[in-house]
């Protein structure tokens, strides 16, 4: 696996529309594999064909909820230093300790054909540093796609799971957050969404698309 160069905002290519993949080959795995590491070494929970140079309709996400808890200082015991004591909350801290791999998906060829609900929400994007859009996204999104291998399969994702997947297929088609925001994130001026949105979501939606939760959020200045 590689890292690969990842195309920001003034670049032409951000701005195509991608080709459909045609050839589930090793090359494609290899594009797949150096997209995800590009992806989280840059702390993203998404990243797009387009946006590491190669016009074709792939992304990749890494699931939300499979990535580790951020600022949870006060339980960074170290391993191994369990007592009797802690038995009682063995449970507990095995649930905490045993973060899992993180869960990515890939896409090829996706399309979304089902969409619910609509909410408006600061996203950022790994070709966009430091810039949070708010975008209406659905709450839910059904994405059809392909794997690496060819086979088709459904995918339904909620809440910010759902704003990414619809911001990376709009990479697919050259459309970026600066062609969808009602406006941008200002430090000096936040703005907080609508009332019918919770409390939740708006903090979740403010972490951005494409950076990991709390990760250079919108409330970092
Ligand atoms: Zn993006």
């Amino acid at each position: 696996m590689a890292l690969r160069n990842i195309m920001l905002d003034g670049e032409p290519i951000l701005k195509k529309k991608c080709r459909p993949v045609t050839k589930f080959d090793a090359r494609l795995a290899q594009l797949l594999d150096d997209m995800k590491e590009t992806m989280m070494d840059a702390s993203g929970l998404g990243l797009a064909a387009p946006q590491v140079g190669i016009m074709r309709r792939a992304f990749v996400v890494v699931e939300e909820d499979s990535l580790p808890p951020l600022a949870q200082d006060d339980d960074a015991e170290a391993p191994g230093n369990e007592t009797a004591a802690d038995t009682a909350n063995a449970a507990d801290d095995k649930a905490e300790a045993a973060i899992p791999e993180p869960v990515f998906v890939e896409f090829i060829n996706p399309e979304v054909i089902e969409t619910e609900d609509e909410v408006l929400g600061y996203e950022g994007c790994l070709s966009f540093p430091g810039k949070y859009a708010a975008i209406k996204r659905p709450t839910r999104a059904v994405v059809r796609a392909q794997d690496r291998n060819g086979e088709a399969f459904t995918y339904e994702a909620h809440g910010l799971m759902a704003r990414c997947v619809c911001h990376e297929t709009n990479h697919l088609d050259g459309i970026t957050i600066d062609d969808l925001a009602e406006f941008f994130y200002d430090p000096e001026n936040p703005r907080y969404m609508g009332e019918d949105d919770t409390e939740g979501e708006a903090d979740e939606a403010g972490a951005g698309t494409e950076k990991a939760a709390g990760d250079a959020a919108p409330e970092e200045t």
